[in-house]
């Protein structure tokens, strides 16, 4: 091992080209190239096989990252591939979103010596597109059916590791969603400039293919009442993530052309997949020719300002009230939208949109970061007297996003949720209060990154086979 690996000293940290701004301004496409087998294989073997792994240690899933980085450079790519999938439903999909920056590549043992990290990402994206494409990715198979089954609220990524490693238990998993395609998040959230579609859609095929069934445009709460859900399947998953888009109250927020972050993101994925989109055709929620303004610094607020640059707009301004340094977004994709163009006002409070009828511009603050709060991180303070204003023909509020009201919309008012609105879940059990009753992903967490989901949706369908395991023997017990 050792002749192949630890090359970090002499080999520099190289990611796959990324196509030139001005070819990635002009479609949606992915900006990363693939690796090459040479360049894989090379970038792997920088790897120094640490001791204590700490990519490891921080990614939510614990890949087995150094491992798989080994079999990578020895060119055993089908095991690198099994390895992967061993710990993780999607990796090519986590290779591309996940921001590896905050997670395992920023906290690599060679990044923090100064040598740059391992591509991590990268190299786990070329495992599984190999995969994929010497047909070694397969649908799961159970060992023995069981008759047991369980109804999933939800389609993105919780629900749907959540449905697969319930049917590699041998479940019949049932998935339900509002929407008319699976994926969630991923499909009509995420731009396809990281995320192209038919990476999900292969996967929901795959899960379909593994006999995972799907019930779309399936409003659980509306025409399938939560009762008769919970009748149906021997268990339920709550994993509906959170949509409901965080406001800001200031004047003329509610003036025309002033969007919430997923309608503007989602007319865009539904126009990339070929759907009609009325207020998209009418050039209501298309930014071309016009000044966009997004409020926000997190991931969506990112999504949101490369999807109206490449909708052809004629200016686009990210506006934070925090600093580069202090933003939730990563920081790679604040890079590459500043390559493509897009301008960012730091350390700016929205103050009022103006406009008659419809947004024209956006008055701003200038804010100073004072002393931090009980979490850590400075509080922004207006700076009284520094207004100003930028031209915004729309504004996209990208401020985060809160979950709906469940024990309404499910009409289940004993459905225990905290302060915030998530659902309450026993920390062990993951079960609510409601016997049978499993949550997972960001209704649970609040929103938080596709990998979390990932390895909440797992260990939903772990805690859930140990309540249907359990369950027989404890009704036994009771009714002697
Ligand atoms: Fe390899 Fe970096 Fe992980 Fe260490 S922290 S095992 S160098 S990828």
């Amino acid at each position: 091992m050792a002749n192949k690996m630890l090359k970090f000293v002499d080999l520099a940290r190289a990611m796959p080209d990324k196509r030139t701004v001005d070819t990635r301004r002009q479609d949606f496409g992915e900006i990363y190239e693939e690796y090459d087998p040479i360049a894989a294989k090379a970038q792997a073997s920088r790897c120094s096989q640490c001791g204590v792994p700490f990519c490891q240690v921080h990614c939510p899933l614990h890949n087995n990252i150094p491992d798989w980085l080994m079999l990578t450079a020895e060119g055993r790519l089908r095991e690198a591939y099994e390895m992967s999938q061993s710990t993780n439903n999607f990796p090519e999909i986590c290779g591309r979103i996940c921001p590896q920056d905050r997670l395992c590549e920023g906290n690599c043992v060679i990044e923090q010596a100064g040598h740059g990290t391992v591509t991590i990402g990268s190299v786990e994206k070329y495992i599984t597109d190999t995969a994929w494409e010497e047909g070694w990715v397969e649908p799961v198979k159970p060992v023995k059916e069981r008759g047991e089954s369980i109804g999933i609220v939800g389609a993105g990524p919780a629900g749907l590791a959540a449905a697969e490693e319930l049917r590699r238990k041998g479940y019949q998993a049932h998935v339900y969603d509002r929407y008319d395609r699976v994926g969630g998040l991923m499909i009509y959230g995420i731009p396809n400039f990281k995320l192209e579609k038919e990476i999900v859609q292969r996967r929901s095929d795959l899960l379909e293919r593994g006999g995972v069934q799907f019930h779309l445009n399936s409003d659980v709460g509306g025409a399938l009442s939560f009762a008769e859900l919970r009748e149906r399947h021997d268990a339920v998953l709550i994993a509906t993530g959170v949509y409901k888009a965080r406001d800001i109250k200031v004047p003329g927020i509610g003036l025309d052309n002033v969007f919430a972050a997923m309608d503007f993101l989602t007319a865009s994925n539904r126009k990339g997949l070929g759907d009609s989109v009325p207020a998209f055709d009418d050039g209501t929620l298309n930014a071309a020719g016009k000044s966009v303004v997004v409020i926000g610094g997190g991931d969506t607020a990112m999504d949101c300002v490369r999807t109206a640059v490449r909708q052809g707009a004629k200016a686009v301004r990210c506006l934070y009230r925090r600093d580069r340094k202090n933003m939730p977004g990563s920081q790679r994709e604040v890079a590459n939208a500043e390559e493509e163009g897009v301008e960012f006002v730091w350390l700016s409070a929205p103050e009022a949109v103006l406009g008659d009828g419809k947004a024209e511009a956006l008055r701003a603050q200038r804010v100073h970061l004072g002393m931090p709060d009980a979490t850590g991180r400075q509080t922004p303070q207006i700076l009284e007297g520094s207004s100003f204003s930028v031209e915004a023909d729309i504004v996209i509020k990208a401020l985060g996003f809160d979950p709906e009201d469940l024990p309404r919309l499910f009409d289940t008012p004993g459905l225990e949720v905290t302060r915030w609105g998530t659902v309450k879940t026993d920390f062990s059990t993951l079960m609510t209060n409601l016997d049978g009753v499993f949550a997972a992903g960001d209704i649970v967490r609040g929103a938080s990154l596709v990998v979390w989901a990932v390895r909440d949706g797992r260990d939903a369908a772990e805690q859930i086979h140990r309540y249907l395991q359990t369950k027989p023997a404890a009704a036994a017990v009771a009714a002697e």
